[in-house]
């Protein structure tokens, strides 16, 4: 432990890991950063914090830290460390001799829910203005798109309904695909304190997560479901709600689109949805779903929060749109303690998103056909821009082996390492002519790139965060960017060497443009954030304090719409070959690919990602606790010690994928959500073997 002395200044910041957003003192003795103190005045963590966000920020200063840029003509080059103006005069030139060659819409760039909102703003900014076509796209593409989507369609807005005092008012919550003792720790704090406190709590996943065993005195009840049968466990719930005549008609009546509802009534209520008929499938005892059900329309405030699990599935989005249609059937919109939550996963998903990151939206969720909202930006950046959506990233990679796509700006982004089939990602970055990578360190992604522009960490950046519950969090500089430019000037400088003038001064500038053309944030300036210590958007003259709590006397969307949501099973079937389900998801000390948390202290809590097995399932196949085994399934196979565990059921087998010796997206598929494209990382039929073996 080295003596970094008596800390003298202090500089209040917020957390780059996950989507709580918990406010940290950076405390410095000098310029050298001694720790980081939670924030008692943070409003979304009151002083309280985790391992990653209190011990896990030493990557800041990690030796890897690339701090020059670097160009190489052909990728089997070595790299040629040059100056800023050089990499960034290349990598224009680069980009548009393919606009030349290839198109207007042969390059486009991937965001980062890593960043600032003002960096992704400006990031989706230099395709719309600079390149000419909406080919933006970003990394929640693989992790909450379809929440996007499902909230979209269903309340009229794509963000969660509460903030997150208000889980302090449930009486019974449900949590869905989502582990927050380990993905979001600080929140499950919260909901822990809740259910001592007697609240009851609902629990669908396949694996037995850790907090089921902070309920003492409630009810507490394990829907343990097949991978990939959500849609059918919730379709089934509403049913037991719909047939026992527990909705909450007064609501319904009230708030919702009446046809739609009508619709939904007759729908759910086909024998077919039955408990008894689904627990076929999804393995979820009718008697226990019927519990549940019964628990959810009866108890009280009811609150849903869920994760991954639930989108990151081929019917992802429906999931969403299932989770809304419970939330309305039982009137449980609108006030404390219900509502519907996801629980981003990364810092920054919520703003990535709202910042106009997709192909298919300008920031604050409008659509590129609508000609008003185009209007406003074409008369602010004096260009045209595109009606026409763009491409999402795996539409990118597919026009990239086919020959049409030719350059790609990636800020924060591994795209190599995290998104799925790791072999057609490679294949389609091998075939563009100027993949840019900007970045902290070299990653997998890197390995097919021709520039490396030098990224900020979060210590070096100035701006602002948007969590889970929608707060817009300042981000403060603690420590002056390493490489010598933020990484919002290096994208501006990147627009200005493709021939855009641009000329902000401070980040607060790209907030006050996101201010003035983006109505939700029309509230929202750094006089007003360093005033009110944050705010969750909407925040505008309808609401000059932010909005806690949303849709309270009506919907955004106007009435709330009832969805069909018909269950489909995956196309991903277990079968004599590959007769397990793999499922996946993160630990508490280590962070997504690991590409910060491993280069910091927290790598001695979890040096390897392990596959948990069942007891049942590894003694069939001679696998015992600690055993090197082979993960095999239809797209690859990858070595990896066993854990035997009944924390899964029987069929079922679990890793994280923090390390990259794993490189668990070798044998994840490339089945996807049928609106979003969001891969299915939860289901994978595999078989498991001895390392040995055959
Ligand atoms: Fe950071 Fe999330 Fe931990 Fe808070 S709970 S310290 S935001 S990782």
């Amino acid at each position: 432990v080295r003596d970094l002395g008596t800390p003298t200044r202090s500089v209040i910041t917020t957390c780059a890991y996950c989507g709580v957003g918990c406010s940290f003192k950076a405390e410095l003795n000098g310029d050298q950063l001694v720790r980081m103190v939670p924030h008692k005045d943070g409003r979304a963590n009151r002083g309280h914090s985790c391992v990653k966000g209190r011990f896990a920020y030493g990557y800041a200063e990690h030796q890897d830290r690339i701090l020059m840029p670097m160009v190489r003509e052909n990728i089997t080059d070595p790299w040629r460390e040059v100056s800023w103006e050089e990499a960034l005069g290349f990598a224009a030139k680069r980009l548009r001799a393919a606009q030349e060659t290839h198109g207007r819409d042969s390059i486009g760039v991937i965001t980062s829910s890593r960043c600032t909102n003002e960096e992704t703003y400006l990031v989706q900014k230099l395709a719309r203005a600079v390149f000419g076509n909406n080919n933006t796209d970003t990394c929640a593409r693989v992790c909450h798109s379809p929440t996007g989507y499902g909230l979209g369609q269903t309340f009229g807005t794509s963000a969660g309904t509460q903030d997150f005092d208000s889980v302090e008012h449930s009486d019974v919550v449900v949590v869905i695909g989502a582990n927050p003792t380990d993905a979001h720790p600080v929140f499950a704090s919260r909901l822990k304190k809740r259910l001592r406190e007697g609240a009851k709590l609902i629990v669908l996943d396949p694996r037995r997560i850790d907090i089921l065993e902070s309920v003492h005195i409630g009810e507490r009840h394990h829907l343990e479901l097949r991978p990939g049968t959500n849609v059918a466990v919730l379709t089934a719930m509403a049913h037991v709600i719909v047939t026992e005549g527990l909705a909450d008609d007064a609501f319904i009546a009230a708030r919702c689109a009446p046809d739609d509802a009508e619709g939904y009534g007759t729908f759910v209520s086909d024998p077919r949805h039955s408990p008894e008929a689904t627990e076929i499938y999804t393995g979820v005892p009718a008697q226990t779903l019927r519990q549940a059900a019964r628990a959810f329309a009866t108890g009280g405030n009811g609150a849903i929060y869920y994760g991954l699990g639930v989108t990151e599935h081929s019917q992802g989005s429906t999931t969403v749109m299932a989770i809304a249609n419970l939330a309305m059937l039982t009137g449980n919109i609108g006030r404390p303690g219900v509502g519907v939550n996801p629980l981003r996963g990364q810092n920054n998903v919520q703003g990535a998103c709202d910042m106009g990151s997709f192909p298919h939206e300008l920031p604050g969720y409008r659509h590129v056909k609508n000609p008003e909202v185009r209007k406003v930006y074409e008369d602010l950046w004096g260009v045209t821009i595109s009606a026409e959506p763009g491409l999402r990233i795996p539409n990118m990679l597919d026009a990239a082996v086919a020959g049409d796509f030719k350059g790609l700006y990636v800020q924060g982004e591994d795209i190599l390492q995290s998104d799925p089939d790791t072999h057609h990602v490679a294949a389609g970055l091998a075939a563009m002519e100027c993949v840019i990578v900007h970045d902290l360190f070299l990653n997998e992604t890197s390995n097919y790139a021709h520039v490396f522009l030098p990224g900020s960490s979060f210590l070096e950046k100035d701006g602002t965060f948007t969590n889970a519950e929608r707060r817009i969090n300042r981000v403060r500089t603690v420590m002056a960017p390493k490489a010598g430019m933020a990484d919002w000037e290096v994208t501006q400088a990147l627009a200005n060497a493709m021939g855009a003038g641009w000329s902000y001064s401070h980040p607060s500038e790209i907030m006050d443009e996101i201010a003035a053309t983006t109505p939700s944030f029309a509230g929202v300036s750094y006089e007003v954030l360093d005033q009110k210590n944050s705010v969750q958007w909407p925040c505008n003259d309808m609401a000059p304090e932010g909005t806690p709590l949303m849709h309270i006397a009506g919907f955004v969307r106007g009435q709330g719409r009832f969805m069909i949501t018909e269950y489909i099973a995956t196309d991903e079937k277990t079968g004599p070959r590959f007769p397990l389900l793999l499922t996946t998801g993160r630990i508490l000390s280590q962070y997504n690919v690991g590409a910060q948390t491993r280069r910091t202290a927290n790598t001695v809590w979890h040096d390897e990602d392990v596959l948990e097995i069942h007891p049942h399932d590894a003694e069939q196949r001679g696998i015992a606790d600690g055993t090197l085994v082979k993960l095999a399934s239809r797209s690859g196979e990858i070595s990896l010690r066993a854990s035997v565990t009944d924390r899964v059921a029987p069929g079922v087998v679990y890793t994280t994928f923090h390390h990259p010796d794993t490189q668990a997206n070798v044998v994840t598929t490339d089945y996807s959500d049928w609106a979003t494209n969001c891969p299915e990382y939860k289901v994978t039929a595999v078989q498991v073997s001895l390392s040995n073996g055959p």
